[in-house]
């Protein structure tokens, strides 16, 4: 059961939904349940307010903590849609397991979600572009520096509304150097660590002009596996081309959707490595297309320009562009605009 105790007066008048900045606002209200003495307990659904922690708390020394990220959708009738949540919350725990964190019950999670979302479904707006993002979470919070796995956990869910997310077409750098992932380590895990050892290479691409970084693996620096923090896709011919999943790539629930949808649109996909040398053969041809990340927050994002070692990159203008109209499709779905052919909305 979980127990709610609702804010005694709204914020949602002291934001305009027009004017949004990716993430910074948040709803009236927040999820939370504490794990303790090997169990979850107390699920609870509470006014969104900053937390009392320790400053031992182990999550500030080791890192120890995941998080996933998801949207939920309005229709021009006010009904609200989740989309694919069954995903998201089996790689929540797939993350989990991997950083040594109990795993959350997904009957619970995917309760929590519905009702969190219902209380306040009035920061969820219809139109295109609009968004309620969920960013579920769970870190250690026993109180103790000993480098060893917390005997206790928070699992939150915050939601902030969002409206598309990187709208100008990316510029990014293939890495060389640098890898945010490593065989046999976190990358296919939404490790928060993840994401801060990312910050400092991308800075570092930031002040050549590049918007993001394309990870290649960690060993050869041969294979590109994702941009950003987003899936990457390359079309090459009328070829789609994206890596496989391996334990340095994370499976991006986009990117699974968007394979799905590009068969049922008749598209060539081809889920297979791809190299630096394939893709600069293929640009020097005229054969390469389109490249574009997928990912929840940005959806679909068309790159412009690749950089590689100390060259530029200028990619075409295509007329039948892939990426649009994968991009259509998904919302057209997300958006009950369309059928569902797959059963992704979970109406809430
Ligand atoms: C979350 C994430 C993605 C995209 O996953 P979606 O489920 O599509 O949002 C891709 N790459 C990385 C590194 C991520 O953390």
């Amino acid at each position: 059961m979980i127990e709610v105790s609702r804010c005694s007066k709204s914020r949602i008048e002291q934001v305009d939904f027009n004017q949004l900045t990716f993430g910074k606002n948040f709803t009236d209200h927040m999820f939370c349940c504490t794990y303790d003495q090997g169990q979850w307990h107390n699920p609870r659904i509470i006014p969104y307010a900053p937390l009392t922690l320790d400053p031992g708390a182990k999550v500030f020394h080791y890192g120890q903590a995941v998080f996933e990220g998801m949207k939920a959708f309005k229709d021009d009738t006010g009904s609200v849609f989740l989309f694919r949540p069954d995903q998201n919350i089996a790689r929540f725990n797939k993350s989990a397991e991997r950083l040594a964190i109990p795993e959350f019950p997904e009957d619970l999670f995917l309760e929590a979600l519905k009702m969190l979302v219902n209380i306040d479904r009035d920061w969820v707006k219809s139109g295109h572009g609009h968004a309620l993002y969920i960013r579920p979470f769970v870190f250690a919070s026993e109180n103790g520096i000993a480098a060893s796995p917390s005997a206790r956990y928070e699992f939150m869910i915050v939601l902030s509304p969002v409206t598309a997310y990187y709208s100008e077409k990316l510029k990014v750098l293939i890495a060389d150097h640098y890898s945010r992932a490593a065989d046999g380590g976190v990358g296919f895990a939404k490790a928060a660590g993840n994401y801060a050892a990312q910050f400092y290479p991308t800075n570092l691409a930031r002040e050549k002009g590049y918007h993001q970084v394309i990870w290649t693996d960690a060993s050869s620096h041969e294979f590109l596996e994702e941009a950003g923090t987003m899936n990457v896709f390359f079309r090459v011919g009328d070829t789609l081309i994206t890596a496989p999943t391996n334990d340095r790539i994370l499976d991006g629930v986009t990117r699974k959707s968007i394979i799905e949808l590009a068969r049922e649109l008749h598209l060539d996909v081809a889920i297979r490595k791809f190299s630096v040398t394939e893709l600069l053969e293929a640009y020097h041809s005229g054969d390469l297309k389109e490249i574009f990340g997928s990912g929840t927050a940005a959806t679909i994002s068309a790159v412009s320009a690749f950089g590689h070692k100390e060259n530029l990159y200028m990619l075409p203008e295509v007329s039948d562009c892939y990426a649009d109209r994968l991009k259509h499709a998904l919302q057209d779905i997300q958006y009950n605009l369309g059928k569902d052919p797959f059963g992704w909305r979970l109406k809430i």
